[in-house]
């Protein structure tokens, strides 16, 4: 029987961008040991405290169906941190719990586009954006950026692809996966410009708001006019390593929430009530718990950078949050696809290859600072000279 069109294009071409990392699997389900450092889930676990509290909750009857919207107070508790954080004054109104941010994703391109619209994105992107645009409807269409302007999109560029697609929207990651940059205020500016201008919605995707290492985070949502045009995506996936409880939120207009609520109605039904308990216990602890869990990558930050200061092959960005490094390996000669595999094949160590994350951050690989330090300075340091290897055969 056939499928429909769109779950069968949902990634044309059968490649989804994840081949080094399976072929990584398949590796270690032989038993082989390779150095994983290609998907973004923390080496810690999420914190004993908040099991107990998720423990205790559905030990005390919260098994059955929860509220679809999302349980009152942790609703609350979501629109005070944001009203707290972004001087937006935020309701229960404002505010949908969804299964992670990855929900939340698919259903504001939902409450956004209309099947067959234009759906605007940043490339680089994150590997799962062009394939949940479809998902919703959409017709993805992509806004280059370059590596010299620090991977910021630039308002010329989101106006042409805007007006040459007719879109709806433009979904922006910051701080950003895979290039760890973090847009700056008149980044965000010349990006809501651009939105006015085309008459589209800002879906901004910030899940890793709490992974800032230089500068600051800014929610487009908070510069004036853009309130009633911009669903914000937010997660305790990353801010509590909490990955698999699948709980996050979109932020959003009234009237639009009130529209996302019927959706979840229609799709999800809600997210489990012992978890929601659980991320209003985890978000009671406050900014310590979230810089508890943000300290590794802080550290491991700072020890790429001493790594890569002493090497001159591979080119780094600094990045400015998240819980990646962005390489340049176009001085080795090979593609970021190439570079992936030969280094699977030689180090057995697993990176995802820029190609994935398209074709603004082709030449580059992705490498995700999810082990502990000191084997991560470690395999950093093989990845270091084995691109000075190839280097120094390319240039003999
Ligand atoms: N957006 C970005 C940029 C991500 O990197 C991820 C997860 N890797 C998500 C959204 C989805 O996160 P979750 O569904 O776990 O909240």
């Amino acid at each position: 029987m056939q499928l429909s069109h769109r779950i069968e294009t949902l990634t044309p071409g059968g490649s989804d961008g994840w081949e080094v990392f399976y072929k990584a699997k398949a590796l270690i389900a032989q038993g082989v040991a390779v150095t994983e450092l290609t998907i973004g889930e923390h080496d810690i676990r999420t914190d004993p405290a908040i099991l107990q509290a998720m423990d205790a909750s559905a030990r005390g009857g919260r098994t059955g169906y929860s509220e679809i919207p999302g349980i009152g107070a942790l609703r609350d508790r979501v629109a005070a941190r944001i009203t707290e954080r972004t001087g937006v004054t935020t309701g229960r109104d404002n505010v949908l719990i969804t299964p992670g941010g990855q929900a939340g994703l698919f259903a504001a391109h939902c409450a956004v586009c209309d099947p067959g619209d234009a759906a605007l994105f940043i490339d680089p992107y994150y590997v799962t954006y062009p394939g949940t645009l479809r998902a919703a409807g959409a017709r993805p269409v992509s806004v280059p950026t370059r590596a010299e302007d620090g991977f910021r999109p630039r308002k010329a560029a989101i106006l042409a692809a805007a007006e040459g697609a007719a879109a709806k929207s433009l979904l922006i990651n910051s701080p950003n996966n895979p290039t760890g940059a973090i847009y700056d205020r008149e980044t965000l500016e010349s990006i809501g410009g651009a939105c006015v201008e085309a008459g589209l919605w800002l879906i901004s995707d910030e899940v890793y708001d709490t992974q800032i290492w230089d500068g600051a985070h800014l929610s487009p949502r908070a510069l004036p006019g853009m309130a009633d045009r911009t669903l914000v995506i937010g997660s305790m996936s990353k801010s509590h390593a909490m990955t698999g409880s699948r709980c996050g939120w979109i932020i959003g207009p009234d009237h639009a929430i009130a529209r996302l609520i019927s959706l979840a109605t229609h799709t999800t039904y809600g997210v489990p009530g012992f978890v929601q308990d659980a991320a209003l216990f985890a978000l009671d602890q406050g900014p310590e718990l979230e810089e508890l869990v943000a300290a590794p990558f802080r550290r491991r930050r700072a020890l790429a950078l001493r790594i890569l200061a002493a090497q001159n092959t591979l080119r780094m960005l600094p990045p400015q949050g998240a819980m990646y490094l962005m390489l340049d390996v176009r001085a080795t000669g090979l593609s970021g696809n190439a570079f992936a595999d030969a280094l699977l094949d030689a180090e057995r160590i697993a990176v995802m290859p820029g190609e994935s994350f398209g074709q603004a951050a082709a030449g580059h690989i992705r490498v995700a600072m999810t082990i502990e330090d000191e084997a991560f300075a470690a395999a950093l340091e093989r990845l270091c000279g084995f691109a000075a290897g190839l280097a120094a055969t390319q240039a003999g």
